[in-house]
């Protein structure tokens, strides 16, 4: 695996990549690596010639300042998975190569409801921040394949939006969310769990399961009020829990079965934010 730390270099060797006629996978990461990331590259592995990943913790997507300082780093242990799992490329910028001025921070991008719901809503300024950072990797890397992870379902919405907007001619593939043996989603987040909350954390997936169950017997309205309470009762705190459609990810009050709809949820394990997500009807 060849390790870059300066765009330019990164670029360069990209260039002479495609000229050869290669094409090019990118997973786009903030480190603390997991099977879950592991599942995108082994993907782009089996999908594109070449596989870039990046390891980038984006400070101007953290609405959260202590989220960011706690946010868990482990870049040698990173880069060994990724040369274990066949990785090509790794983009290890530093954040002035990211953010050469404050100026290239601010950048603002329309992205309409996606970024007052949901995600959007509870962490104000996040989804710009992934753009902005997406924006310039997408300049650098030029990919031909964009991997993302379902577990971040808004997110993907939110690029494909971006994807249009820069014109580029980039296929997205959506890869399913993996998860440990108790049902919890993977996420680098998980590492600030100790053993009895990461347990306690698979309750999650289970509500959403119970609850996608029960949709076409029992009104949305009702199973949300049950599933919270319970998540409550157990010391979770739930931001939201939502039904949407899948395309747009407006709110769904009623569950109509021939319908393309997901199920959302964000709460706090122990000061830990969650999200995890279960498509319905698929
Ligand atoms: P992150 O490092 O959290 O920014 O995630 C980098 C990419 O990995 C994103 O596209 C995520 O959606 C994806 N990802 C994170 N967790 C999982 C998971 N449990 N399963 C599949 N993909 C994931």
């Amino acid at each position: 695996m060849i390790i870059f730390k300066k765009a330019k270099d990164i670029s360069l060797y990209i260039d002479t990549r495609k000229e050869e006629g290669k094409s090019i996978g990118f997973i786009p990461t903030m480190g603390a690596l997991h099977q879950g990331h592991l599942s995108l590259l082994k993907r782009c592995s089996q999908t594109a010639d070449f596989s870039v990943c990046s390891i980038f913790v984006n400070p101007v997507q953290f609405n959260n300042p202590e989220d960011l300082k706690k946010y868990p780093k482990k870049v040698s242990g990173d880069i060994e998975m990724l040369e274990w799992n066949n990785c090509d490329v790794l983009f290890l910028p530093d954040e002035d190569e990211i953010y050469p001025d404050e100026a290239s921070k601010q950048k603002h991008f329309a992205l309409g409801h996606l970024e007052t719901i949901l995600e959007g809503k509870f962490r104000p300024g996040h989804f710009q921040g992934v753009c902005v950072v997406l924006e310039r990797l997408l300049s650098i890397v030029k990919p031909d394949i964009l991997f993302l992870g379902q577990k971040d379902y808004q997110q993907c919405l939110v690029i494909r939006k971006l994807v249009g907007q820069m014109n580029l001619e980039l296929n997205i593939a959506v890869c399913p969310i993996m998860r440990e043996e108790s049902g919890l989603a993977m996420s680098s987040r998980n590492l600030r769990l100790d053993e009895n909350d990461r347990k306690r954390a698979s309750q999650l997936l289970t509500e959403l399961e119970w609850m996608k169950e029960n949709l076409s017997k029992q009104d949305f309205k009702i199973l949300k009020a049950q599933a919270t309470a319970r998540l409550e009762k157990n010391g979770f705190k739930v931001e939201y829990l939502e039904l949407a459609k899948t395309d747009d990810l407006t709110n769904v009050a009623h569950y109509r079965k021939n319908e393309q709809l997901i199920l959302l949820i964000a709460a706090f394990v122990s000061g830990v934010r969650l999200i995890d997500n279960l498509l319905v009807n698929p």
